[in-house]
């Protein structure tokens, strides 16, 4: 399992929802986890490994408790505004602003099929806005000040530029 770049196509495609949680999605969402760590990230979207599935994992904190996969997340409320620095594992080198909710109210399942009623705050709603962007074909990058977009614009043509070269070989 490795991290997809950008702008491989995949990263924008909608991801479908998980229907069964069978050994495939058990074992996708260890080796996600595994794979963000070992990335130094705090989220992974199953689009960042390849996988079209409505599936995330996030450590916020990094100490490795409690939920940590989430199946078919959902945002079912929002509030306020912050905005903050973001980077992306599948956009190395970039980061730049973005504003989002300040709180988020999610809904999700876990590996045991349990539903999931999530309030999150700080670090941890801003994680799982990004992550479920991803599970909708939305990029950071789209979201970003139009000052961050300025500044990254010369990195994120290397990416696209390293890309092609990489399909080309
Ligand atoms: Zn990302």
């Amino acid at each position: 399992m490795n991290i997809i770049i950008y702008p491989d196509e995949i990263l924008r495609q909608k991801t479908s929802p998980i229907e069964e949680i069978d050994d495939t999605v058990r074992k996708n969402a260890e080796d996600m986890l595994k794979l963000m760590y070992k990335m130094e990230g705090v989220g992974l979207a199953g689009p960042q490994v390849g996988w079209s599935k409505s599936l995330i994992v996030i450590d916020a904190s990094g100490d490795k408790e409690g939920e940590r996969v989430f199946i078919n997340p959902v945002i079912v409320e929002d509030e306020g505004i912050l905005l903050s620095d973001e980077g992306c594992l599948s956009f190395p080198g970039i980061t730049g602003k973005i504003s989002r909710a300040d709180e988020v109210e999610v809904v999700a399942y876990n590996l045991k099929g349990e539903q999931l009623k999530i309030t999150a705050g700080g670090l941890l709603s801003r994680v799982f806005q990004h992550e479920i962007d991803h599970l909708n074909g939305k990029l950071f990058i789209d979201k970003m000040t139009s000052a961050s977009g300025l500044s990254n614009a010369q990195k994120l043509k290397e990416l696209e530029q390293r890309y092609r070269k990489v399909r080309a070989s």
